[in-house]
């Protein structure tokens, strides 16, 4: 049996105490193929350095949206360069992300700070972050289709990250579609959503979170879409399954995911490992 993990961040610094049996614990589970995606340029790289190391890794360059204020106005050079090594599967993660608005952010502020705020003064700082509200989301708008365009240039899919903004994100793939595909990572949507981005040929997968006992809603959406249209992953070091929840999560752990799915489809283990990996071997751009 083999799985790929297809979304893992271990350029992050809380795997270098113990890398290489990170590494050895996922073969052990036959996750035998570890895709590791980039937030930033400068972790793209580090991606770039894991994938040509170790064989079983595999590198997906991009920035993510919420280092977009971070992020320097043009991406495409820099990243067109990154994906000159044959160990680029992809492009990504990017997207949208309205989770953290400026506006967002001072709402949360303000709860904390009612009696001290006139009302004159919060409305100029609403208006203010109204303003930038516009900024930041420009901005992510702009890095998205950049690296949707240097995909099409390249002959390459995307994976994507969506938070808090799925109408915009799917109006600025529209021009793409047939052009690429996209994997709409850590899939947390409706079962109508789900189905919306398979009509337009793009995938969803699925994390630890349909082991959660609060994502009944997820495993049933992971239970009912068809057999070829997700791939399984970990988004570690974030979400760690059931048993390990809110301890440190790593690319095994992507063993746990499709078990929990193969439950909720009421089918074996390896029906789940041999079709996600089928759909993410033709997905990925594997060397
Ligand atoms: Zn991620």
């Amino acid at each position: 049996m083999t799985i790929i993990e297809t979304h893992a961040h271990l350029d992050y610094p809380d795997f270098a105490p113990d890398f290489a049996d990170v590494l050895r614990r996922a073969e052990e589970a036959d996750v035998t193929r570890i895709v590791t995606i980039g937030t930033s340029l400068e972790s793209s790289m580090r991606a770039v350095e894991l994938a040509e190391k170790y064989p079983s890794v595999f590198a997906v360059i991009g920035v993510h949206p919420t280092y977009a204020e971070e992020a320097v106005d043009d991406v495409i050079d820099p990243l067109r360069e990154l994906a000159k090594s044959r160990r680029v599967v992809a492009i990504g993660e990017t997207g949208l992300d309205y989770h953290r608005l400026p506006s967002v952010e001072l709402s949360k502020e303000r709860k904390t700070q009612v009696f001290a705020k006139a009302l004159q003064t919060s409305t100029e700082e609403e208006i203010e972050a109204d303003i930038h509200d516009g900024a930041y989301k420009s901005k992510q708008a702009s890095l998205f289709e950049q690296q949707l365009d240097l995909a099409v240039e390249l002959g390459l899919n995307v994976v994507i990250h969506q938070r808090d903004a799925w109408d915009d994100t799917l109006e600025i793939m529209r021009p793409y579609s047939g052009k690429l595909r996209g994997v709409f990572h850590c899939f947390g949507g409706t079962r109508e959503q789900a189905e919306e981005v398979i009509t337009l040929d793009h995938l969803v997968s699925f994390t630890g979170i349909v082991t959660f006992k609060n994502g009944a809603s997820v495993r049933e959406v992971a239970s009912q879409i068809p057999l070829w249209k997700f791939m399984v992953e970990t988004d570690c070091p974030y979400l760690a399954p059931v048993p390990f929840r809110g301890k440190r999560c790593e690319p095994w752990h992507t063993r746990l995911v499709a078990e929990s799915i193969a439950n909720a489809r009421g089918v074996p283990l390896q029906e789940i490992a041999e079709a996600t990996t089928e759909t993410a071997e033709k997905f990925f751009r594997f060397c």
